[in-house]
C-alpha cells in the first residue's frame, strides 16, 4: 500500500508476469473523507479482496466506512468489486453515463470485450469463447451487475470532502474518465495510461478508438500534474516525468500507425504477419493483445486511407488501397 497524501492512498496494481502479461488487477485508490471514504476502481475478488480483508484486520482501511465507489471504466478488472461495497455497504456508485448500460448487465461487458468488430472479423474472434470467459474468472472472479447511482461527464464534480473533477478521457472504451484531485495534482487516469502492457495508449478491445485515445492523451497534457495513477502499473511523479511519459506514448502511438501503413503500402500481409512484424513472436496472451492493438489502428487507417482486404485460403489479407 502507497501513501500520497495524508486521505490518499493506494492499492497498487498487480501485475502479471510471462503468459497472463495483461490480465492484472488495476490501481485501486481510497480517499478518506470526514465521514466516509471514497474507493476509485475497487478490482478484483482474486487480489484486491484479499488486500482489503488484511488492510482491515490491521485496522488500516475501514471497510464500512466506504460508501462511495467511483470508476474509470466498466472492466471487470475495474468494477468487479463495486457489488461488494454496494451489497455489504449500501455504497453508491460512480460512473460515465456510457458505462451504466454495461456495468447493469455484465453479459454486455462480457460482449464489448469480444464482439463488435467491422473488419476482420474471423481473425479477431479465433479463440474459444467460453475458454477466455473461464480466464478471465481464473483471473478476477466473479462477475456481478452494478448498480449505477450516479453518472458522470465532463468537468462534473463529484460529492465529496476532497474536491474532484472529472475529466472524460474516451480512448480505451468511449466511457473511460480520469479523477483529477486539484488540491494535490494527482490524476488517475484508468486505462488510457496502461503501464503494464502496451508502447502507445492502450487499446485493448473492440470499443478502444485511437483518435479519440490520441485526443485523449493529448488533452492530458494541459493539464498540471505531480502525480499520476495509471490504470494498471507504477504510479509517475514530477511534472517533467509526467510530460514525458505522455508525449512519448502519444510518439509511439503515432509511430506504430505509420510503421502499419508504410508495411501496407510494401506489400500484402496476413494479419499474424503483420503482428509479428511489428512485434515479433511472443505469448499467447500478448499476442491477443498486440492483435487488438493493431487492430484498432487497422480499423482508423481502414476508414480514413483505406485499406484493400482479400480473402485467400480462408485468411484475409491486407494492403493499402
Ligand atoms: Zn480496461
Amino acid at each position: 500500500m502507497v501513501y500520497l497524501t495524508e486521505e490518499i492512498f493506494l492499492i497498487e496494481s498487480k501485475s502479471q508476469t510471462s503468459y497472463t502479461r495483461g490480465i492484472g488487477a488495476p490501481n485501486t485508490i481510497f480517499m478518506k473523507g470526514d465521514s466516509d471514504t471514497l474507493v476509485i476502481d475497487p478490482g478484483v475478488w482474486t487480489y484486491q479482496y484479499k488486500k482489503l480483508k488484511k488492510l482491515s484486520r490491521k485496522k488500516i482501511i475501514d471497510i464500512p466506512s466506504v460508501k462511495k465507489v467511483g470508476l474509470t471504466h466498466h472492466h471487470w478488472d475495474h468494477s468487479n468489486l463495486s457489488a461488494f461495497f454496494q451489497k455489504k455497504n449500501n455504497a453508491e456508485v460512480y460512473a460515465h453515463e456510457l458505462a451504466k448500460a454495461s456495468l447493469e448487465d455484465k453479459k454486455k461487458v462480457f460482449e464489448y470485450f469480444f464482439y463488435g468488430y467491422e473488419i476482420l472479423q474471423k481473425e479477431m474472434m479465433n479463440y474459444p469463447l467460453t475458454g477466455a470467459k473461464l480466464v478471465l474468472y481464473f483471473m478476477w472472479g466473479k462477475f456481478e451487475n452494478v448498480l449505477v447511482n450516479h453518472t458522470l461527464t465532463e468537468g462534473k464534480k463529484l460529492d465529496f470532502d476532497i474536491p474532484i473533477e472529472i475529466i472524460e478521457l474516451p480512448s480505451h472504451t468511449p466511457c473511460c474518465i480520469g479523477f483529477y484531485f486539484p488540491k494535490d495534482k494527482i490524476l488517475a487516469t484508468g486505462d488510457l495510461m496502461d503501464l503494464e502492457t502496451g508502447v502507445g495508449m492502450d487499446m485493448n478491445n473492440p470499443l478502444s478508438d485511437y483518435d479519440n485515445a490520441l485526443k485523449s492523451a493529448k488533452k492530458l497534457l494541459t493539464y498540471d500534474i505531480d502525480i499520476l495513477i495509471p490504470g494498471h502499473g507504477q504510479i509517475v511523479e514530477g511534472k517533467n516525468n509526467i510530460h514525458k511519459l505522455i508525449s512519448d506514448r502519444i510518439k509511439n502511438s503515432e509511430e506504430i500507425r505509420k510503421n502499419i501503413v508504410d508495411l501496407l503500402e510494401t506489400k500484402e500481409y496476413s494479419l499474424r504477419k503483420l503482428i509479428e512484424n511489428l512485434f515479433g513472436t511472443r505469448s499467447t496472451i500478448n499476442y491477443l493483445l498486440n492483435k487488438h492493438l493493431i487492430y484498432c489502428y487497422l480499423i482508423n487507417i481502414y476508414k480514413k486511407e483505406g485499406i484493400e482486404l482479400r480473402e485467400k485460403r480462408r485468411k484475409t489479407f491486407m494492403k493499402m488501397n
